[in-house]
C-alpha cells in the first residue's frame, strides 16, 4: 500500500507549488494563507473551490487559536479531506447479477487498462466477469482485450466490425445466460465535441436496456488526471449523454493536477459531484485504487 500512496504523493506534488515547503518555517500570517490558496489553485481545484477551502481553514485555525505551521497542514488536510468526502462510494457488487457496467471516456484516457484491471479485482473477489469489446471501430483495441481475456481466463465479447451496440446487447444477454457477476462494456473513445458519437453511445445505453431493463447498473466515465478544468467540461457533457454513476481518474501517479477532484466536489462549472470510485497510479494491475478522500488530501499536500 505504501508504495502507491508513495507515487500518488509523488506524482500529485509536482507542482513547483510543493506544498510541503510552504509549511516549513514560517508563521501562521494572511501570507500563508494567500499562498496555501494559490497552491490549491496551481494544483487545479478551481478557484471557487480554493477560496471556500481557505475559509474553512482560517475559520479553525482562529477559534482553534493555532500558531503552529504544521499543525495548518494537519487541519488543511482535514478540511480537503471533509470536502472530498461525498465522492467516495464503494462500487457494490452484492446486488443481483450481472452488474452490468458501461465505460465511456476520450481516447488514451485509460479505459482498457482499467478494465483489465477492475476484471482482475473483482475476479479475485471471486466474481465472474464478462467483458465487451465495444470499440468495433479498431481492430487493434479489439484484438487487445481479447488476447488480454484468453492471457487472464476472462471472457471477452468482441465482434468485427458493426454496431457496439449490438455487441453490448449480446454482452449483457450472454452474461445472465451465464450467470456473471460483472459484465463491463468497453467503449471506443470519444471527444465530448463529436456529436454522432456522443448519438451512438447514447444508442448503447438504451440498447443495453433492451437486453435488461434494470441495466445498465453502473455508467463510468475514465477520466485522465492530466486533464485539469477541461475534465470539468467531459464529466458534464457525458453525465448529460448518458448520466454517470460514477468515474475512475487515471494516472495520478504522474501529474500535479489532482486538485480537479476538489473542483468536482465543488459543483464547479455545473457538474454533479459523482463519486469517484477508483485512481489510478501507475500501469500495475495493483496501481488501481479506491479512493479515499483523507488518503488523497494527505498525498495532495505531500
Ligand atoms: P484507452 O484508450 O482509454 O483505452 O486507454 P488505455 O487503457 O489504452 O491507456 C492509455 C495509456 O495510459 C496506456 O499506455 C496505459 O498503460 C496508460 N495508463 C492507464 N492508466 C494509467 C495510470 O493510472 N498511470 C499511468 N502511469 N499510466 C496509465
Amino acid at each position: 500500500k505504501a508504495s502507491w500512496l508513495n507515487r500518488l504523493k509523488t506524482g500529485l506534488s509536482r507542482t513547483g507549488q510543493n506544498f510541503t515547503s510552504l509549511f516549513i518555517g514560517v508563521k501562521v500570517d494572511e501570507d500563508l494563507f494567500e499562498e496555501l490558496e494559490t497552491a490549491l489553485i496551481m494544483a487545479d481545484t478551481g478557484v471557487d473551490a480554493a477560496v471556500s477551502l481557505l475559509k474553512s481553514l482560517r475559520a479553525r485555525v482562529k477559534q482553534e487559536r493555532i500558531e503552529d505551521a504544521q499543525q495548518v497542514k494537519v487541519v488543511l488536510r482535514e478540511v480537503l479531506a471533509a470536502h472530498l468526502r461525498p465522492l467516495e462510494k464503494t462500487f457494490a457488487l452484492d446486488r443481483p447479477y450481472p452488474v452490468v457496467t458501461m465505460l465511456a471516456g476520450v481516447n488514451g484516457a485509460g479505459k482498457t487498462t482499467s478494465i483489465g484491471k477492475l476484471a482482475r479485482t473483482f475476479q479475485n473477489q471471486g466474481k465472474k466477469v464478462l467483458l465487451a469489446a465495444g470499440d468495433t471501430f479498431r481492430a487493434a483495441a479489439r484484438e487487445q482485450l481479447v488476447e488480454w481475456g484468453a492471457r487472464n481466463n476472462v471472457t471477452v465479447i468482441a465482434q468485427d466490425g458493426g454496431d457496439p451496440a449490438a455487441v453490448a446487447f449480446d454482452a449483457v444477454q450472454s452474461g445472465k445466460a451465464r450467470g456473471m457477476g460483472v459484465v463491463m462494456i468497453d467503449t471506443a473513445g470519444r471527444l465530448p465535441t463529436q456529436l454522432h458519437l456522443m448519438e451512438e453511445i447514447k444508442k448503447i445505453k438504451r440498447v443495453i436496456g433492451k437486453a435488461d431493463p434494470t441495466a445498465p447498473h453502473e455508467v463510468l466515465l475514465v477520466i485522465d488526471g492530466n486533464t485539469g478544468q477541461n475534465a470539468l467540461a467531459q464529466i458534464k457533457a457525458f453525465d448529460q449523454a448518458i448520466g454517470l454513476t460514477g468515474l475512475i481518474v487515471t494516472k495520478l501517479d504522474g501529474t500535479a493536477k489532482g486538485g480537479i477532484l476538489a473542483a468536482v466536489a465543488a459543483g464547479a462549472q455545473g457538474v454533479r459531484p459523482i463519486p469517484v470510485y477508483w485512481i489510478g497510479v501507475g500501469e500495475g494491475i495493483e496501481d488501481l485504487q479506491p479512493f479515499v478522500a483523507d488518503e488523497f488530501a494527505g498525498a495532495v499536500l505531500g
